[in-house]
């Protein structure tokens, strides 16, 4: 393979926005984000009957964002039976109008990027970067839903033998509770819920503990734009409120990005639920490899296993987490990656020249710090980045393994392992990937073209990343989302997502 033309790709979007080179837009859109630095933020579900207020705290300097009344089972229930008469409404208008509506909020999305940035990054503890990248993709996922549903939810005469009128078309299936993860609060939060609303379903949205308030300007902005109140209901809390929205007779499908263990015990609880069969459409995380061999170029691969892996301090699904290098260049390679790694700057998100900010909260940097002082403990911690002493901050780490084997979970933070492999022994390696029964993300930096086919032909993962980073998949040109332990499908940012969230009927007359 030649080398790409551009090396260094910032990550992308379909929708406008600053690019970083450009210094007057950066500062405009600087002045945008100060204007709402410090504002206090507020959220609650629309019938809360409880009044007592929770503090979100930023996992940066521990400033309170703001408070959140969280659902109680009162509240739920009220929410969930507006939904559900909202639903025949809003599911009987034209795809069209709800297409529109999401385009509006696209629109709008756009329109406030200054104090949603602000919200990202005090609230989730987001980078600049991240949290520009996290406002366009939300912004994404409106219009390229908008636009699949126009195409989708479009009834058709289907031909063939029968001589009869055949006709088809979609519609939703009722109220869909969307459970989302705090690592996107915002992209996902809207993603999820745009799917589903423009699928011509209400919705029960349920944002990650950690980031209520970034959930409910979402919500606001989706209801300014035209969503019916009752047809999109906010309803905060902890895993209890998730499962109690699980279990309710009126949830017609689940929607979950989050951990293993959360979906398979959504996954049982849908099983166990007595009445209609109800779909689960989870999206995991993963042991995401990436493979390097002798023909790449170490400061590509330096610099794209950097983005992977510590890059939003580690905390996507997406995550480079084992890094395998073949066996001749591993010493030199591993050098210039921690060389490289040493650049990275952690501090305030709120400063552009800060690389990579705090993890979510002190639970996560807790057990990070607990992970980290084990391999400490058995010598393979190769190298240790620098980390403020403050606030929720893990410094970027390397773990030296002997064998990719070694590493058995899922380490959701700036932890990189790193193993060698043989030269000779490509499919053998791709099928201990695979053994570990996860297939969400796979990279590989080659120049040898044969073997980056071979690994598409293999297809151990749902995303195949072939010399670039392994995150920041772009919606409707980079469907995202894996299989096995990874998650159910259909892909986010796909053209076939938003046909899990409908019924298909067909009507056939005897003309
Ligand atoms: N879509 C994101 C990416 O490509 C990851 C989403 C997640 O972490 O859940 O990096």
């Amino acid at each position: 393979l030649p080398l790409p033309k551009d090396l260094y790709r910032p990550l992308r979007s379909n929708s406008d926005g600053v690019e970083f080179g450009d210094q007057k837009a950066l500062s405009a859109l600087l002045v945008e984000i100060d204007a709402s630095r410090g504002a206090k933020f507020f959220a609650q579900p629309a019938s809360a009957s409880m009044t007592q207020k929770r503090a979100i705290h930023s996992p940066f300097d521990g400033t309170r964002v703001g408070d959140v009344i969280e659902a109680d089972a009162a509240s739920l229930d009220v929410a969930m039976a507006a939904a559900h008469r909202a639903f025949s409404a809003w599911g009987a208008q034209p795809a069209e109008t709800r297409a529109q509506i999401l385009e509006r909020a696209a629109a709008l999305i756009e329109s406030r990027r200054g104090r949603l940035i602000a919200l990202l990054q005090s609230e989730g503890g987001k980078t600049l970067d991240d949290a520009l990248a996290e406002v366009r993709e939300a912004a994404d996922y409106c219009r390229y839903y908008a636009n699949v549903a126009r195409e989708l939810m479009r009834e058709r005469a289907l031909p063939g033998p029968t001589g009869e009128e055949n006709r088809l078309r979609h519609v939703g299936r009722g109220v869909f509770v969307c459970i989302s993860p705090w690592n996107f609060p915002l992209a996902i939060f809207v993603g999820q819920i745009a799917a589903a609303l423009v699928a011509g379903n209400a919705v029960a949205a349920k944002p990650a503990e950690q980031t209520p308030l970034i959930g409910f300007e979402a919500v606001a902005l989706l209801r300014e734009a035209g969503v019916p109140a009752d047809a999109l209901q906010f309803l905060p809390g902890d895993g209890a409120v998730g499962a109690s929205l699980v279990a309710h007779e009126l949830t017609a499908g689940v929607v979950f990005t989050g951990s293993v263990a959360v979906a398979q015990e959504i996954n049982r609880a849908l099983a166990k639920k007595p009445g209609p069969i109800v779909p689960l459409i989870a999206e995991t995380g993963g042991i995401n490899a990436m493979i390097v061999d002798s023909t790449a170029l170490f400061e590509h691969v330096a610099d794209d296993v950097c983005a992977s892996a510590f890059r939003s301090a580690g905390q996507r699904c997406s995550a480079l987490r084992l890094l395998y290098l073949q066996e001749e260049i591993f010493d030199a390679c591993l050098a210039t990656i921690v060389g490289a790694a040493k650049e990275l700057r952690l501090g305030d998100p709120g400063d552009p020249a800060t690389h990579i900010g705090p993890v979510i909260d002190r639970g996560a940097k807790a057990a990070l710090d607990d992970y980290l002082a084990r391999r400490r403990a058995e010598g393979s911690v190769v190298y240790t980045g620098a980390a403020p002493g403050q606030g929720c901050f893990v410094a970027p780490h390397v773990v030296r393994l002997s064998s990719g084997r070694e590493l058995n979970q899922e380490i959701f933070g700036p932890v990189l392992h790193v193993a060698p492999w043989r030269a000779g022994d490509f499919d053998s390696l791709v099928a201990e990937i695979m053994a570990a029964n996860y297939g969400l993300t796979i990279g590989l930096h080659s120049r040898i073209e044969a073997r980056a086919k071979r690994l598409a032909a293999l297809a151990p993962a749902g995303n195949i990343y072939i010399n670039r980073t392994m995150i920041g998949a772009v919606v409707g040109s980079q469907p995202f989302g894996g299989f096995n332990l990874s998650g159910t499908g259909p892909k986010a940012g796909g053209a076939d997502y938003l046909r899990r969230f409908v019924r298909e009927i067909t009507v056939t007359t005897n003309t």
